[in-house]
Formats: structure tokens, C-alpha cells, sequence
């Protein structure tokens, strides 16, 4: 009889079809065949990623959650009660797995020229996330399936009757499964390592992310931004911090020349010099937010040569900080950056001396 050359796990489920609902192989063939739609790829993975951190709440996400512990148990080759832990957590796992690389890869670009696969030069500068993505890959591998197929209108039309047969529809499958895989968070974690190394391999150099939300996109028309709406918006604010730096630089020209000049000229220890400075370059507003201008060079004064604190004044006066700035604008900046600030010094002892006296 036909019934006895079946498999345990088929022939468990009996002839009636609606058993097949509850029974694990048909389950695992239905979850995947849904996930894989939207999940399965790595393209759509990042996509996923970056929804989840981006609309938690959105539709997408709360289907890919309700599939996700049918899908995470078939892939492990198990029944979803079979893993140990929280198999609500395993979806959040996944996800957050995902944000964190797919972050790494987009913000921590190889430096320098580098020649091959970009991917190859990024491995190579995150050897931890490298040994994890090579051990999710190997503890993956393909195996064939007993699953439970559709009936086509073909089938219908050759069956004759107008309905499908009762009998079940068998097809041999081969899917991917990953081997050793014992907790809910485990097997998360190795799902996304997993989807990632697929991403390195196949879709890394196809996919951009875009400049202002870091929503990927795949690389054809559109270079940098995923939408026009985004390349909108990253113009205007490129422009409204053009205009801020353009007006803080001209006040710092303004505020050094007033305070060399006021040197020049001998500073008395009665004159208070940062009034009088303030006051030249149109720094002093009735807004305190702005007269802060002052302080954060007088802080600078105080600073070693290179630390933070001048190193990020300097870049904070740079006109052209986003594309290259001229070299010998550059340096014509760093020079007048220096010598107000030891004008600022001078000008504190000269003020300090006035003091004790
Ligand atoms: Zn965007």
C-alpha cells in the first residue's frame, strides 16, 4: 500500500487533510514559503532592519513577527516548542542582530584604497563579526524535505472532476537548515549572521544606503538618497548649516582682528577685552546661546595643542566640512585659529596681572 511507504512524519497526519494544517512538515513548507517572500533575501533583510528600527509598528514588521518562531524552528529543523528560552525575544534578537551589523558595514567603511570586494576589505577590519558570520554559514546547510504541495489549476483540469483529489500532493524540497542550534536566541542570532554573510556576498555592492535616513536602496538611478523627498530635505539642511558656518566663521575673522588689534594698541588691565571683543565681531546678543562663541574659544586657550576641544572648534569653523576643503584654505584658517588663541592667552595673563595689582 502506498500509505506504508510513506515516512513516519507523513503518515502520522492521516488521511484527513485539514491534520495537515497542524503538522509540522506542512507548517514548515506554508511558514517558509511566506517568510521567504519577504525576508528570505538579503536585500530584503536590510530592508527589514531598517523598518524595524525606523516604524516598529508597521504592518510588515508585525506580519514578519507572528511568522518568525514557525520560521526560526524550521529552519533549526524543529517543532517551535522544541527550542529552549523565550521565543518571543527570538524575533527582537534577530532584528537587533541585523541593525547592529547592517550599522557597522554603513558607518565604518574600509579606509584608504583598497582593491577586490569591499566586503573582503571590511572582514578584514571586523575579524569578530567575520569568525561569527563564518560560523552561522557553517553551521548551515541544505537538506531535502517531504513537502506538502498545492494543488494547481492544472492538477484540477487533468484530475477531471472539477476538484481537486483528496489525496495529499508530495513534492521533495531542499531547504536550508542550520544544524546545532538549541536556544531561541542562539538560533536568532545565527539567522542574522547568516542573512548577513548572504548580504556581504551577494548584495553588498548592489545596495547603497541612503545619505540622510539609511534606508537601504538598490544602486541604479538613484545614487545617494532612497527618495527624492530625502534628497530634498539633506539639501536644505546642507544649505541652513552652510549659512551658520558661513556667519560663524565671519564672526571669528571679526572677534581675532578686534582682539590682535586691541593688543596692538596696548591693552590696559582697566579694558575688559572680551566685552570689548564681543562686542566688535557681533558676537554679543541679547540671545546667550550665541554669546557662548567667546567661551568656547577662551576654553580652546586653556586646551592642549590637538585635543578635542580645539579640534572641534576648528572643524565647527570649516565652511566646506562635507566635500574637500581646500588644502590651503585650510591651513590660512588653522593659522588665524592659532593665533587668536594665543592672543586670547596673552590677553588673559595681561587681564589676570591687572587683577593682582
Ligand atoms: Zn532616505
Amino acid at each position: 500500500m502506498l500509505s506504508e511507504s510513506k515516512p513516519d512524519d507523513v503518515r502520522r497526519s492521516g488521511a484527513d487533510p485539514s491534520a495537515w494544517a497542524e503538522d509540522f512538515a506542512g507548517l514548515m513548507v506554508v511558514s517558509m514559503a511566506r517568510l521567504g517572500r519577504s525576508l528570505d533575501g538579503p536585500f530584503d533583510a536590510a530592508l527589514a532592519a531598517w523598518t524595524y528600527e525606523h516604524e516598529l509598528d508597521s504592518e510588515w514588521i508585525n506580519e514578519l513577527r507572528d511568522s518568525f518562531p514557525a520560521w526560526l524552528a524550521a529552519m533549526c529543523g524543529q517543532k517551535p516548542g522544541t527550542l529552549a528560552g523565550d521565543r518571543q525575544k527570538a524575533f527582537d534578537v534577530f532584528m537587533a542582530c541585523l541593525v547592529v551589523l547592517l550599522t557597522h558595514w554603513r558607518t565604518e567603511p574600509p579606509l584608504g584604497v583598497r582593491y577586490g570586494s569591499v566586503a573582503a576589505h571590511w572582514c578584514a577590519g571586523h575579524p569578530a563579526i567575520y569568525s561569527k558570520v563564518q560560523a552561522a554559514i557553517r553551521a548551515r546547510s541544505s537538506v531535502i524535505r517531504i513537502a506538502l504541495a498545492d494543488w494547481t489549476l492544472a492538477d484540477v483540469l487533468k484530475h477531471g472532476r472539477g476538484e481537486p483529489p483528496k489525496a495529499e500532493k508530495l513534492e521533495l524540497k531542499t531547504v536550508l537548515q542550520f544544524s546545532g542550534q538549541r536556544t531561541w536566541a542562539q538560533a536568532a542570532a545565527t539567522a542574522a549572521y547568516a542573512l548577513f554573510g548572504d548580504f556581504l556576498m551577494d548584495e553588498s555592492e548592489t545596495t547603497e544606503f541612503c545619505k540622510r535616513c539609511a534606508k537601504p536602496f538598490r544602486i541604479g538611478k538613484k545614487k545617494l538618497f532612497c527618495s527624492l523627498r530625502c534628497a530634498r530635505i539633506h539639501s536644505a539642511i546642507q544649505s541652513r548649516h552652510e549659512k551658520v558656518r558661513i556667519s560663524r566663521r565671519r564672526k571669528f575673522r571679526n572677534a581675532a582682528g578686534a582682539l590682535a588689534r586691541l593688543l596692538e594698541s596696548g591693552l590696559g588691565a582697566r579694558t575688559d577685552w572680551r566685552d570689548h571683543v564681543q562686542r566688535k565681531a557681533g558676537m554679543q546678543t541679547r540671545d546667550a546661546r550665541r554669546s557662548r562663541g567667546l567661551t568656547a574659544f577662551i576654553r580652546a586657550s586653556q586646551a592642549a595643542p590637538g585635543s578635542p576641544e580645539r579640534e572641534g572648534l576648528l572643524r565647527s569653523l570649516q565652511v566646506d566640512s562635507d566635500g574637500n576643503p581646500d588644502t590651503e584654505e585650510r591651513e590660512a584658517l588653522q593659522r588665524e585659529f592659532d593665533s587668536f588663541l594665543s592672543n586670547i592667552q596673552k590677553a588673559e595673563e595681561i587681564q589676570q596681572r591687572g587683577k593682582r595689582k
